[in-house]
């Protein structure tokens, strides 16, 4: 069994052809089969050298792994639609040889008209068969006028093409509505998607097309192709398109939609992948967080997602932050260092022992990596910025008698409890409770009124730490 991925490097790798990508990646696995990469880059104008490359990172960094590409030759290259041309040009002859393509010399002006008298008679194919049947005088003539041809492919009247998809099932076009001769080469010598598509497919042994449903009106002229050329078909799969919540095609208006984008957000790719590849199959118990292991052995070619699925970015979030939270440890440090950095912290200026404790600790409360700096802020900044309500509270009653008990509190307590007593003692020597007792406690470790767990926020710190910051707001806040 042999699948494909066949971006065009127009831009960046996006959502939609992400979920591709994710889908072939694990039915190949599944089966054991090859995955290839094929760059189609024949929009000259539209694809860049940047994009291929941008593409292939996120592939990469998706952890998506093609036995056959540009970087990976199996015998069946060159993997660049760019860098085959005289192999589609061996076809294109032989479909011209065989009449079932012709040189069309019609200018860009005559195909507006019989697009518009197309539109006027309610004539079904846009060309009106004009050149079909030129002959050689007529075809110099056009020649000495120096007019460049293109090659369009003969469609046959009322013929029935039959799509066996394993997601549609049986989808049926009728030749007539497929809008007439197509062009496969373009005058200046450059082929066309729906033709090259096929010759593609067929040299590089692809079983199984899985893509996206808006592919699904190229097929007829695809499999018009492959039987002028006598070739075997592929088995197709089309799945439904990825949609926004308002039920439209998913697009930047939603949100992001660029995977670099999520990248550099702080996602984790094992986030994404679990994420997106529910958005061309669910898993039969519901589970939702789910190692790539069961999902490979769960996904099956039957069982793709026949209707559209909602991108629903909260609950990508929300897998995110599961993700995060269950990561391996020495794994996830090292992924949050970068971002750490990019907060502004120093990261070397820090005890290595105490920064690893401290980031573990917090990563249980980000949704992105990029989270990380504000919720390493308490452990990190010493002089903690304090917005005017928690300054309200250190300078009333109860902040006061917190602040000018807590040195002494904290100093007496013992080593391997002065974390956990750290309140109850407070509150036992000033007799407050509550909101009064639990938030300036908080503030004059932190600098906050709500956080995380204190006792736990005291222990990352250290006692020497956490004495520090009380006399620090002790200055900053004087009895009076
Ligand atoms: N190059 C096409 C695209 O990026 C994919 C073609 C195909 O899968 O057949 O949409």
């Amino acid at each position: 069994m042999r699948v494909r991925f066949a971006p065009s490097p127009t831009g960046f790798l996006h959502i939609g052809n992400a979920r591709t990508a994710i889908i072939n990646h694990l039915i190949a696995k599944k089966y054991n089969a090859d995955l290839i990469l094929r760059i189609e880059d024949t929009d000259m104008e539209r694809s860049t050298k940047e994009s291929e490359k941008s593409i292939l990172e996120d592939l990469k960094w998706l952890g998506i792994e093609w036995t056959e590409g540009p970087d990976k030759d199996g015998g069946c290259g060159p993997y660049r639609q760019s860098e085959r041309f005289d192999i589609y040009k061996k076809y294109s002859d032989r479909l011209v040889k065989e009449g079932k393509a012709y040189y069309c010399y019609c200018s860009a002006e005559e195909l507006d008209e019989m697009r518009a008298e197309a539109l006027e008679t309610g004539r079904t194919s846009t060309y009106n068969g004009k050149c079909r049947s030129l002959s050689a005088e007529e075809k110099q003539k056009f020649t000495d006028e120096g007019r460049k041809p293109t090659i369009r492919f003969r469609v046959e009247e009322n013929h029935e093409i039959k799509i066996r998809d394993l997601i549609k099932g049986e989808v049926i076009f009728n030749s007539d509505n497929i809008g007439g001769d197509f062009i496969i080469v373009r005058s200046d010598g450059v082929p066309v998607y729906n033709y090259i598509v096929v010759i593609d497919d067929l040299l590089m042994k692809i079983t199984h097309v899985i893509r996206g449903e808006d592919h699904l009106s190229n097929t007829p002229k695809q499999i018009l192709i492959a039987e002028a050329l006598g070739f075997e078909r592929p088995v197709y799969a089309h799945m439904a398109l990825v949609m926004g919540d308002d039920k439209k095609k998913l697009s930047k208006r939603h949100g992001i939609t660029s995977v670099a984008l999520y990248r550099s957000e702080g996602y984790l790719p094992e986030a994404l992948v679990n994420y997106i590849s529910m958005l061309g199959w669910a898993s039969e118990t519901g589970e939702e967080i789910l190692k790539i292991e069961d999902i490979i052995s769960q996904i099956d070619l039957d069982n793709l997602a026949k209707s559209a699925a909602v991108f629903d970015f909260k609950k990508l979030k929300w897998m995110n932050a599961n993700y995060i939270r269950s990561a391996d440890d020495e794994v996830i440090y090292r992924q949050l260092l970068p971002f750490l950095s990019a907060a502004g912290y120093d990261i070397s200026s820090y005890d290595e022992n105490f920064l690893r404790k401290a980031v573990l600790f917090s990563r249980n409360y980000c949704e992105l990596l990029s989270d990380i700096g504000q919720h390493m802020e308490i452990f990190l900044n010493d002089k903690p910025a304090v917005d005017g309500e928690t300054e309200e509270l250190l300078k009333s009653e109860a902040g006061q008698l917190i602040i000018n008990s807590a040195t002494e509190v904290l100093e007496n307590l013992p080593d391997d409890s002065y974390a956990d007593q750290f309140v109850d003692v407070i509150k036992e020597k000033t007799g407050l409770k509550g909101k009064n007792l639990f938030m300036p406690c908080r503030a004059v470790i932190t600098g906050r009124m709500h956080g995380p767990d204190l006792a736990d926020t005291m222990k990352i710190l250290g006692r020497g730490k956490c004495l520090e910051r009380i006399s620090y707001f002790k200055t900053r806040y004087p009895a009076g």
